[in-house]
């Protein structure tokens, strides 16, 4: 079964497989007992393997065992469920939060919950494929506009009659690293009697000192916008959030299908974003350290002549021509000690290594990938 597929994926360079670590994620990794400095993990800020999250965790861990038995609607949640989105809500400056399991999850359970059929989603064409598995699942119709392309946006939403409308967007693509013009799709949202609901994976812990894009903007929550951010990147640790007004949350938490009907996370993980919050709350450094390292490495990418898309963040695409070039440049980097995956069609258009900066990333990590760029690419 599936073997001729197979065979057809393998033939365009386009089989994966599947890596595994024996060291927590960090700046450096060991894959098959040897080290790597590691340019692939969204773990911006260093937190993923950070020992006080490990404590907080152990101690969750003693007062509520690891399973949580139920959806958070058959108390398989706890005080610590409670907690966080309390912490979050203070966080975000919103009037209420909600804990989904995953980013993924809350996308394809967020997204049918705000829009239905009859209704009409203005997707951006770059958007996350939780996003567009969500747009899918709403059975609303989906309008997609090009790329961070308002007036194009503006002109298909003038066109169109509907019941309720709303625009969707990564705050900070996940793969070019660019980031959406939150005011003018924010205008745009509230002058069209439409909703923005933005994905914050990538900005939360990452824009506006880690408060997240709309701090960026110096934009405030407000009734026409619904966001979401992870947990599983910047903080270090794993699950998603909504946040926004109380109505909303209250909606949504009586209507998203993947919130409804999935147990809850474990608190041990929830106890684990309590304490990656609080870090990030009292070490405003850290998100410093992330952004003067992503200035090194831009700077020298642009030294060595690389294209790097229109990366404003740590998410640093680098162009390369075919996706067999962009294999042979990966696996070089690999022998190397390097690990920066290519990425390829159908996840992007263009092959690209993609590297992503972490604030634990050192000096020495930095020139060590710019010293092998250099080699491999000459
Ligand atoms: C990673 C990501 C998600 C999914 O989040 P998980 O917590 O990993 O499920 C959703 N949206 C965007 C833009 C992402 O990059």
């Amino acid at each position: 079964m599936f073997k001729s597929e197979l065979r057809k994926l393998h033939r365009k360079s386009l089989l994966r497989h599947l890596v595994h670590r024996s060291s927590p994620q960090g700046p450096v990794i060991i894959i098959k007992n040897r080290k790597y400095i590691n340019f692939s993990s969204n773990d911006y800020l260093g937190l993923a393997g950070n020992p006080d999250i490990s404590r907080a965790a152990a101690a969750s861990l003693d007062t509520f065992g690891f399973g949580s038995g139920a959806s958070r609607l058959l108390a398989g949640g706890t005080v610590r469920h409670s907690e966080l989105e309390k912490a979050l809500s203070d966080f975000k400056g919103t009037e209420s939060a909600l804990v989904f399991n995953s980013g993924y999850s809350a996308n394809i359970g967020i997204i049918p919950a705000i829009a239905a059929e009859g209704d009409i989603i203005f997707s951006d064409e770059l958007n996350h494929a939780s996003i567009v598995d969500g747009c899918r699942l709403s059975r609303a119709k989906t309008i997609i506009y090009r790329h961070k392309d308002v007036a194009h946006l503006r002109r298909l939403i003038k066109k169109t009659e509907a019941g309720r409308k709303i625009i969707v967007t990564d705050t900070v693509f996940s793969m070019d690293g660019d980031i959406a013009p939150l005011s003018v799709l924010s205008e745009t949202a509230r002058g069209n009697n439409a909703l923005l609901f933005i994905d914050d994976a990538h900005g939360t812990g990452v824009l506006g000192h880690g408060k997240g894009a709309l701090a960026h903007f110096g934009l405030k929550s407000a009734p026409h916008i619904v966001q979401m951010g992870t947990f599983s990147k910047a903080l270090g640790t794993f699950g998603a959030f909504l946040a926004g007004d109380k109505d909303i949350i209250s909606w949504i938490m009586n209507t998203a299908r993947s919130f409804m009907f999935s147990t809850a996370l474990p608190a041990c993980a929830v106890s684990a974003s309590l304490e990656a919050l609080r870090i990030l709350r009292d070490n405003p450094h850290f998100v410093l350290r992330l952004w003067a390292n992503r200035e090194k490495v831009i700077n020298g990418l642009l030294e060595l002549g690389c294209n790097t898309f229109d990366s404003e963040t740590p998410i640093i695409p680098v162009k390369i021509k075919t996706i067999k070039e962009a294999l042979r440049v990966a696996d070089s980097l690999f022998r190397k000690g390097v690990y920066a995956p290519a990425i390829r069609p159908p996840t992007v258009r263009d092959p690209r290594i993609r590297l992503t900066v972490s604030a634990a990333h050192t000096e020495k990590h930095i020139d060590n990938l710019l010293r092998a760029l250099k080699e491999v690419m000459a």
